[in-house]
């Protein structure tokens, strides 16, 4: 199949245009070989898609799910956009910065997930940037529903003559997923312009939005890439559940029917001790794709996925002649939150 004919049955196959969108996104990322890496750990032939060069305030996941929730925003006349996050959340960032560019303001919950962190870490990083945006901030204990905190937060504002508009946490629910349902189309077509297929996408995955797209874009349009998701988070089956869930939904956004549970893939060898606490496999995935690759990973998402493929390529989960996509949902803006963790950090 040539390419227009692979774009007029992937756009018949699903239908992106009927959703409110705005662009905030540099699109196609490129898809890259990871040739030194592939050599230091003996194969498979491994390749990375860009998904941290989306543009947007230093780029990631989140913009790609914010250009039809901020469109669905715009839908509803909102002049403000409300979401929660942990304290270094690049999906609370890269929001903020969306709401600069179509000229909303911003508010922000964060929670403070992580313990045991220098007080740097409430001021540098993403945190820095989202002050840079102007977000007015409310900071949280950790273990709250914090979307139920971020959503009474909402009636509040309202009371006040504002119009909020609820992103939740992650951007992650059917709307916001539909941003990874174009990233798997677009991944697609440059499987047909490129002739390089792929056995297997592995990803970091945590509030789901990024995986559960994929899924549901990898099987509304008939390519059946099996995506495998690290999690950075929760236990395999909470994470499987979680994920299926939002597919389901996502799926019938789209008009599509639901998939069964077996066809979501979740590792959670990597999590460490908990959500943004690095563990020895995540610093080595930071050192190793630095030093092999000159690309930067994030200590909290996008290292816990590449040390999940560093950990199945050693286990041999893949086969030698498998084509290997590693999707980089971005997130270095972080790194320098995680200061003193990476300069202890001796290879
Ligand atoms: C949010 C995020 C993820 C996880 O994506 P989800 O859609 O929340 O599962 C992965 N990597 C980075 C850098 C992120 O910011």
């Amino acid at each position: 199949m040539n390419l227009a004919q692979q774009q007029n049955k992937l756009g018949t196959a699903v239908d992106l245009s009927k959703f409110a969108r705005v662009s905030l996104c540099h699109q196609p990322t490129p898809i890259e070989p990871m040739k030194r890496l592939e050599a230091e750990l003996g194969g498979p032939n491994l390749y990375i898609k860009r998904d941290d060069c989306t543009g947007l305030a230093t780029g990631g996941n989140k913009t790609r799910k914010l250009e039809f929730l901020v469109g669905d925003a715009i839908a509803q006349n909102a002049d403000m956009l409300v979401t929660q996050g942990a304290i270094q959340s690049n999906h609370v960032r890269q929001t903020a910065a969306a709401a600069c560019k179509v000229g909303m303001k911003c508010h922000a919950l964060l929670e403070r997930r992580v313990p045991g962190q220098p007080d740097s870490y409430e001021e540098t990083g993403n945190v820095l940037l989202d002050k840079l945006f102007g977000t007015s901030i409310e900071f949280r204990p950790s273990g709250l529903d914090m979307n139920a905190e971020a959503e009474a937060v909402v009636e509040k504002l309202r009371a006040e003559g504002h119009r909020p508009y609820f992103i939740p946490g992650g951007g992650s629910n059917a709307i916001g997923a539909l941003g990874y349902v174009s990233c798997a189309l677009e991944i697609a077509l440059q499987e047909e312009e490129t002739g390089i297929h792929f056995d297997w996408l592995v990803m970091g995955t945590g509030s789901t939005g990024t995986q559960a797209g994929l899924v549901a874009g990898f099987q509304s349009s008939g390519r059946d890439l099996p995506v495998m998701g690290i999690s950075v988070r929760q236990p395999h089956d909470r994470q499987v559940g979680a994920v299926h869930k939002l597919v389901n939904s996502t799926l019938d956004v789209l008009g599509h029917s639901a998939i069964p549970a077996s066809k979501i893939h979740v590792d959670d060898g990597y999590v460490g001790e908990g959500y943004g606490i690095t563990a020895d496999s995540t610093l080595e995935a930071i050192s190793m794709t630095a030093l092999h690759e000159g690309v930067l990973l994030d200590p909290v998402y996008s290292a816990k996925g590449m040390a999940g493929l560093i950990g199945l390529i050693r286990q041999g989960f893949f086969k030698p002649t498998d084509n290997v996509l590693f999707l980089h949902t971005g997130g270095s803006t972080a790194l320098f939150a995680y200061e003193d963790t990476l300069l202890n950090y001796q290879k």
